[in-house]
């Protein structure tokens, strides 16, 4: 499954960061940004080749369920109608925009390969490149790692198999029926849009759906009271956010834009049963049918692998072990941009800021001298590539 590419960064000479990011999507960012703020000296390794390719890969009608008043990162508003929804590829380009609007460092085409602790200083490698660091910032994302089950393979090579991660349009499927896996809001975006030319079959668990129209009048009125709960109240600080943590890092959410009653009218068939195995080649719900289909589109998540981060960093439910970004065990290092990091909203564009605040804050007062004047935030690089 596709994963950010892993190109060898031009340059052969350690160099040495204050602080190296390690991921430029809008946590990167946004760490990069309080950071600058405090005159602290950083880079951010991108990856892609361009700022914002994580979004415009994403499938390609898809619009943000947040309003553009709750996708900006800090400093500066997404520049739409704040009641608009941004298309992906317009959230992308704004990202890109973000970079040269504060002159953030980033360095494109730079994909990590390994980060290790080497006495007190950290060591970045990046293909011939090492990157030595006193902090790092893991910023390199939740929904890389696609997950299909593990019977996935068995099923017959006849029907076409695609996560809602490579998921585009419905130009990439077979002529024939469709089952959707996982009733999340991805899910029914996807069984809703591939309807109009299949029969389709969306299957798994609902996890409720919001009771108004994301769009109407009446949102306007809800949102920022949904927002205020979602960056004030479920929190790591609350009982409420504690015992809610796991649950949104282990399942889907509630359908959001599209309803149960748009999935009817479409003529989609939703059934709550789960997908549990194969049987003669072709899918096998947990109610015993068996489905005839020729195209699966896996809605079922994503994983995040940090197995190239050579530290004992993953608690005992897998995640990084962290407290508000800050990894106690290793000083130095932080992450940004998890699940439910500290609050709900830390996931969401308009919510990450607080965390890069916060992590960017706890590394200034880290850091024990000012930051070099030759580093590269205070020089003309802006965005730079790392392609050979
Ligand atoms: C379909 C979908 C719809 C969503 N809709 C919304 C919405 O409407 N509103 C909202 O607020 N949120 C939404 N989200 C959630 C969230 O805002 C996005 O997933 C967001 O992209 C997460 O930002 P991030 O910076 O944490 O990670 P990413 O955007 O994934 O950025 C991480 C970056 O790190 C880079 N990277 C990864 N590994 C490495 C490495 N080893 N070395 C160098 N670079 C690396 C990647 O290339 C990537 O650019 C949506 C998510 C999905 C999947």
């Amino acid at each position: 499954m596709r994963g950010p590419p892993r190109r060898p960064y031009g340059r052969q000479m350690d160099e040495h960061f204050e602080t190296v990011i390690i991921g430029g999507g809008q946590a990167g960012l946004s760490v990069a940004y309080h950071l600058a703020r405090r005159d602290r000296a950083c880079v951010v390794l991108e990856a892609n080749e361009r700022i914002g390719d994580n979004w415009r890969r994403r499938f390609d009608s898809l619009r943000l369920y947040s309003p553009a008043r709750y996708d900006g990162l800090p400093g500066w508003d997404v520049p739409l109608d704040p009641w608009a929804y941004p298309t992906k590829d317009e959230i992308a380009d704004y990202l890109e925009a973000y970079v040269e609007r504060f002159e953030l460092p980033v360095i494109t085409g730079a994909g990590v390969d390994t980060l290790r602790r080497d006495g007190d200083r950290y060591v970045v490698r990046c293909g011939a490149q090492r990157f030595l660091a006193d902090n790092v910032v893991v910023a390199s994302g939740t929904f890389q790692e696609p997950i299909v089950p593990a019977f996935a393979p068995e099923l017959d090579p006849s029907i076409l198999q695609l996560h809602s991660d490579a998921y585009r349009n419905p130009s990439q499927l077979r002529d024939g029926p469709v089952l959707v896996v996982g009733c999340s809001h991805s899910g029914a975006d996807i069984a809703l849009e591939v309807a109009s030319g299949h029969d389709v079959v969306l299957a798994g668990r609902l996890h409720g759906e919001v009771p108004f129209d994301i769009e109407s009048r009446l949102a306007r009125a809800v949102l920022p009271l949904l927002w205020f709960m979602a960056n004030r109240v479920l929190t790591m600080r609350t009982p409420l956010g504690r015992k809610m943590r796991p649950e949104v890092r282990a399942h889907g959410g509630p359908l959001l834009r599209v309803k149960r009653a748009h999935l009817r009218d479409a003529g989609v068939e939703r059934t709550e049963a789960r997908v549990a195995g194969v049987r003669d080649g072709k899918p096998l719900l947990d109610d015993g049918r068996v489905l005839d289909v020729a195209n699966v589109v896996w809605c079922t998540g994503f994983g995040k692998d940090v197995s190239w981060i050579e530290l004992p960093v993953a608690g005992a439910d897998g995640w990084p072990e962290q407290t508000r970004g800050v990894v106690e065990s290793s000083p130095g290092l932080y992450f940004v941009g998890l699940p439910f990091l500290h609050a709900f909203a830390s996931m969401l564009i308009g919510g990450v800021g607080r965390d890069a605040e916060h992590v960017a804050a706890h590394i200034a007062a880290r850091a024990a001298e000012p930051a070099q004047p030759s580093s590269p935030m205070r020089g003309p690089t802006r965005v730079t590539s790392g392609v050979c």
